[in-house]
């Protein structure tokens, strides 16, 4: 079972979205699991203190490395027995990219800590050995957000949790180009018609067309996936249609 754990001061915040619709469902199924550690739990001072200012001075409060190391190693242990990927949800990481996200899915699944504040002190990161992960060049107000796009981004690529598997092969990044435009009846909606070779039956055409429109929509939104596109050189076709999406 792929398995998600999470460092938070807010535990009451999942699994919110997680609860509901795919990942909600196969949760219940026991595709994956979920577990939440209140950081605040290994606080230890008479004010259950989590926090305190930066040295060097400066505005807000960054996270203890005391504190935040205690709840790690309550939930991570030995690395050597459990092998996850120690994430830090942080706008100083690493994009999350589809690939990662991929890759992320097919291992044991993840153990997240969330930040608030300013961050948290760097001393955590560097003897955890936590990898910084970004899921945006903007700042969110904690981790937790970042880290259910996280896992929602793997979740619905464990085997088993999407319906049917051509979804994932098809849609936005998986061939380092945007997703074609959809449509659905009505026929006519608003004056408004369905492009005809999409009611042609024709199959090879239907590919060609989503090909044609994938790539004009990724050239003109999305100069930096079209230039690592074409560098790649030819890619397979595209499979054929008729995927649900979820
Ligand atoms: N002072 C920090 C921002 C702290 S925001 C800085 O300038 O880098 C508080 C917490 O929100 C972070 O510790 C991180 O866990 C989370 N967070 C904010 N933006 C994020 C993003 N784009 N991706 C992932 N996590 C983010």
């Amino acid at each position: 079972m792929w398995r998600a754990s999470v460092l938070t001061l807010f535990p009451e915040m999942f699994p919110g979205p997680l609860g509901l619709s795919l990942s909600g469902r196969a949760l219940t199924d026991g595709i994956w699991s979920l577990d939440t550690h209140d950081i605040r739990t290994q606080a230890t001072d008479k004010h259950r203190s989590v926090d305190d200012t930066p040295a060097g001075g400066g505005a807000g409060m960054v996270l203890k490395a005391d504190v935040l190391a205690r709840a790690i190693d309550a939930v991570a242990g030995n690395p050597v027995t459990d092998e996850r990927p120690r994430i830090l949800m942080s706008p100083r990481g690493t994009p999350l990219t589809q690939a990662r996200a991929a890759a992320l899915a097919k291992g044991p699944g993840v153990i997240i800590v969330c930040g608030r504040f300013e961050g948290i002190d760097q001393r955590v990161i560097d003897r955890r050995g936590l990898e910084e992960v970004s899921i945006g060049d903007y700042v969110l107000s904690g981790g937790e957000i970042a880290a259910m796009a996280l896992i929602d981004a793997c979740v619905r690529l464990i085997s088993g949790v999407l319906g049917a598997a051509a979804s994932i092969v098809d849609e936005s990044f998986s061939d380092g180009l945007l997703e074609y435009p959809q449509y659905t009846r009505p026929q006519i909606w608003e004056e408004q018609a369905i492009p005809e070779v999409l009611l042609s039956g024709d199959h090879a055409k239907i590919a060609a067309w989503r090909r044609a429109q994938a790539e004009a929509l990724t050239k003109a939104r999305r100069l930096d996936l079209w230039t690592s596109h074409e560098a790649r050189g030819p890619q397979k076709p595209p499979s054929k249609g008729g995927s649900s999406k979820g």
